[in-house]
């Protein structure tokens, strides 16, 4: 939900460049993938769920990635997967015909806003990993949210869904001339 908060945020900062329809649907699902990726650490990742087998994935590359938020949820993790995401998409460039450096914004987009939001959970992050020392705000480990907890249920995802929602609000002339520009062809 945060990643695609901040990708809308983004959208509606960022003037929509003629961008096609299809790098619109495969930049949003980048951003939902960067979302998840960084918990591709944690062997209940949702992201190993919609692979068959993912579970037993998961499990088996664990150990290599050091259990839960370790440096996927780093600085030296955005990197490593900014690399990735690109070599990827530079791979597959010849065959999806979608403008792949807003594929990639989306991605990395979903991707470090998903630190951001752990940054303010009870376990925070070791963003200098492999320093172990784990960052949070506020640095009050017994003032941040427990994950699943009441407070993420009642403030954190609803207040989202709010701020997307005005997002979309206040730009809804752009995003309507976005979609007849396609409808209009
Ligand atoms: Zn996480």
């Amino acid at each position: 939900m945060a990643a695609f908060t901040a990708l809308s945020l983004t959208v509606a900062v960022v003037p929509l460049t003629h961008m096609s329809l299809a790098t619109g649907v495969v930049a949003v699902a980048a951003n939902l993938i960067g979302g998840l990726a960084p918990d591709i650490d944690q062997p209940t990742a949702k992201l190993w769920h919609y692979i068959p087998v993912g579970s037993v994935i998961g499990r088996l590359i664990d150990p290599f990635l050091g259990g839960h938020r370790t440096i996927s949820h780093s600085i030296i993790g955005v990197i490593l997967f900014g690399f990735l995401a690109k070599l990827f998409l530079e791979t597959i460039s010849s065959v999806l015909l979608v403008n792949i450096v807003i594929v990639w914004w989306a991605f990395m987009i979903g991707f470090i806003s998903h630190l951001i939001m752990d940054l303010f959970t009870h376990e925070g992050e070791p963003l200098l990993f492999p320093l172990h020392f784990h960052f949070g705000i506020p640095p009050i480990k017994a003032l941040r949210i427990k994950t699943g907890g009441f407070a993420e249920k009642i403030f954190v995802f609803p207040g989202l869904i709010i701020i997307t929602g005005f997002i979309y609000y206040l730009q809804y002339t752009k995003f309507i001339d976005f979609l007849k520009h396609f409808i209009g062809k």
